[in-house]
């Protein structure tokens, strides 16, 4: 009995400075004119009802997803209503999802405790992710090695893993995960992928011979200050965790936050906003310490970034809507790469470049890559189209990454072939 009790004031105690979502509602609105749409806008601009853009607002053709907290719940749906806007609810009581979702890792910790495993279909804290990269580099200390790349603002290392077999700064791949702290999928499909290339190489001959004139990096968490919070205090943090100068709004939108376009349109000056681009490009020192790493390394070839959500691959650039040079052959290697994964499960992806296919979106990472050289640039968005949004199951982890990486397969594989 006092063992219960005991526990109670645990989990009391663990919930005491941890946002919760209770009745928060996830609508879903398809915008009927351009009207709405300015409507919408101004919506996602005002602070008042702390409404939450999981998609913004921007063309007819696209949906809008809205995070709306219970407490402003009937200010929206009546500023909707008297718009005439209509609306569908995609997450009934965003709270209920993120219990099953923790009650889930919870079931999932005690097992790998119990069976001393690592299971790639669960969600997993920055911790339980940093310890089983050094397992992994203990297991295949011939190819991979682990990197401090730098420190994040919380004075978290940030380790980029190596896979490599010789050779001095071989032409590189790049891949990273988790720059949108919420965006969880994306960080598991990061530590699922660097396994297989770990398990695969040496078996799947393509890979292999891959490897044996290229290198990857991946960077499981390119946010990790980020990554940590979300799950220590809110669940639906994305941006760093960096203090503003003159404002009690914390964090800088690290894919607004790189010097292509830096502070032009798609991105806020406004520190509380979600897509804040920060005081100055490469303020935030977890986009420093990449930018760093790929200048200093000089020689990569490829540069993948890794999103959730909406099923897209996406390629620069995100802040003017005018073609890059290179738009037919990374249209083409993208539809090719997509065809790829939707051959496993028939999910649907739709590619194109981020300014035509989502919004125009300044200071965004594959944008600043690909104007340093980086012929293939790409960003993806992965699982789900909103059904769960930011909170996919873990349950679609495995599948997701499964998917994922015959996309990327097949977009490395076109790099090795096509030296520049
Ligand atoms: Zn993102």
């Amino acid at each position: 009995m006092r063992g219960l009790w005991m526990l109670l004031v645990l989990v009391a105690a663990a919930r005491a400075d941890e946002r919760v979502f209770i009745g928060d509602q996830v609508i879903r609105v398809i915008p009927e004119s351009e009207e709405q749409i300015q409507l919408l806008q101004a919506l996602e601009t005002q602070e008042e009802w702390e409404v939450d853009f999981w998609l913004h607002p921007v063309s007819t053709e696209l949906p809008i997803d809205i995070r709306v907290p219970l407490s402003s719940h009937s200010a929206v749906t009546e500023f909707l209503h008297q718009h005439n806007i209509h609306y569908s609810i995609l997450i009934n009581n965003l709270q209920e999802l993120l219990d099953e979702e923790k009650a889930e890792m919870q079931r999932n910790q005690m097992r790998e405790r119990s069976t001393k495993s690592f299971n790639f279909g669960a969600y997993h804290s920055l911790e339980t992710i940093y310890s089983w990269m050094d397992t992994l580099v203990a297991q295949y200390p011939k190819l991979i090695s682990k990197q401090e790349i730098g420190r994040s603002y919380e004075n978290r290392p940030m380790y980029a893993l190596k896979f490599s077999t010789g050779g001095d700064k071989r032409p590189a791949i790049w891949i990273d995960t988790g720059i949108h702290s919420r965006e969880w999928v994306s960080q598991a499909t990061g530590v699922w992928t660097a396994n297989k290339i770990a398990t695969d190489y040496g078996t799947d001959a393509s890979l292999t011979s891959l490897l044996n004139t290229m290198d990857i990096y991946m960077l499981l968490l390119a946010n990790p200050d980020g990554y940590a919070y979300t799950h220590s205090n809110d669940r639906m943090w994305r941006k760093t965790r960096s203090k503003n100068s003159g404002s009690v709004c914390r964090g800088v939108d690290p894919n607004r936050n790189w010097d292509a376009g830096f502070g032009g349109p798609g991105a806020s000056r406004n520190p509380c906003s979600d897509s804040f681009h920060g005081p100055s490009a490469h303020s935030e020192i977890e986009v420093k310490n990449v930018v760093d790493l790929i200048k200093s390394h000089g020689n990569f070839k490829s540069f993948i970034s890794v999103h959730a959500y909406s099923q897209l691959l996406m390629y620069p650039y995100g802040y003017t809507c005018r073609d890059i040079p290179d738009q037919p052959e990374l249209d083409s290697v993208g539809r090719a790469a997509v065809q790829k994964l939707t051959s496993l499960y028939g999910t649907r992806y739709k590619v194109g470049s981020i300014c035509n296919i989502i919004y125009q979106a300044s200071g965004g990472s594959i944008d600043w890559t690909y104007n340093l050289g980086i012929k293939y640039s790409y960003a993806f968005e992965l699982r789900d189209t909103g059904r769960y949004g930011f909170i996919l199951p873990a349950s679609q982890i495995i599948p997701t990454a499964s998917e994922t990486w015959l996309a990327l397969k097949h977009i490395m594989e076109y790099v090795r072939d096509h030296p520049y």
